[in-house]
């Protein structure tokens, strides 16, 4: 029997830029167990030599979706696995996976809003899989997603979340771009801009580089949430 822990072929079956930096990957996994929202896989890359790499990847799109799966992998410089995803794997690859893995960076529908997401450049990805789900599954739940990016063309999903937020009633984006003329970062008049907007959520998700998981959550307990309402995903650096 498989479970979560054990290591499969998965297939490339798409492969296209999300962004400059990202790349979106859909893979047809060997699973057909339900994920939830939030949740990330385990990749494993093998060289000739013997060598192996593992790295982590959320799941950015919704658990209807399977048995795919997309994940968005951003380039970093000198990136060992991401410049493999970025550069080298095509379509018909296979490619070891493992997963659904996470029980605590993941958003059910049961369990409701109203729902403050906050993430960091490519730290959007699992929040993207939690809005998917409740557009599909509670879009009643008010949500509102603050993202942190470098520049409007590194925005992940720009269209899809611009889209959203014109379309659906109970979802709101707040965009904070870094490098462009007006640039500003996650500070506390924004978060506080996010509360007075969204209303004291039940439960917040923020995900991004390790840097910006600490600044924003010593922000959201300065801002009055109860640290028990929040939940962190760090993606290194
Ligand atoms: C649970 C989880 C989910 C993740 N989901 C995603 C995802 O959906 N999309 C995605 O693109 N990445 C995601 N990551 C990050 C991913 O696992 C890798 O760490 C990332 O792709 C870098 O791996 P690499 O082999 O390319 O870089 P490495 O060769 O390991 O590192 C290259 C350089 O980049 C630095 N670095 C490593 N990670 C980061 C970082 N996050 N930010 C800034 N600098 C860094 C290193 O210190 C080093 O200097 C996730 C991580 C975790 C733990």
């Amino acid at each position: 029997m498989t479970t979560a822990l054990t290591w499969q072929d998965a297939v490339i079956t798409a492969a296209a830029p999300e962004t400059t930096r990202v790349r979106r990957l859909t893979l047809a996994v060997g699973w057909s167990r339900p994920f939830r929202a939030g949740q990330h896989v385990d990749v494993r890359l093998t060289a000739p030599d013997g060598y192996q790499a593992q790295r982590s990847y959320s799941i950015a799109s919704s658990p209807t979706v399977l048995p795919t799966i997309d994940l968005l992998i951003e380039r970093l410089d000198d990136g060992e696995v991401s410049g493999f995803f970025s550069d080298v794997a095509e379509p018909g690859d296979a490619i070891e996976l493992r997963g659904p893995i996470g029980g605590s960076f993941v958003w059910d529908p049961e369990m409701g809003g109203p729902l403050l997401l906050v993430g960091g450049g490519s730290g959007v990805v699992p929040l993207l899989g939690m809005l998917r789900h409740r557009a599909e599954a509670a879009p009643g739940v008010p949500a509102l997603l603050l993202y942190s990016a470098r520049t409007a063309e590194e925005v992940i999903a720009r269209e899809e979340l611009t889209r959203r937020d014109a379309e659906e009633p109970g979802f709101r984006l707040m965009l904070t771009l870094t490098r462009s003329l007006d640039g500003r970062r996650i500070d506390a008049a924004r978060i506080a801009e996010a509360l007075a907007a969204l209303g004291t959520p039940a439960h917040t998700f923020v995900c991004g580089a390790n840097p910006f998981v600490s600044a924003v959550s010593d922000l959201l307990v300065e801002a009055g949430l109860p640290a028990r309402t929040i939940r962190t995903e760090r993606f290194g650096g």
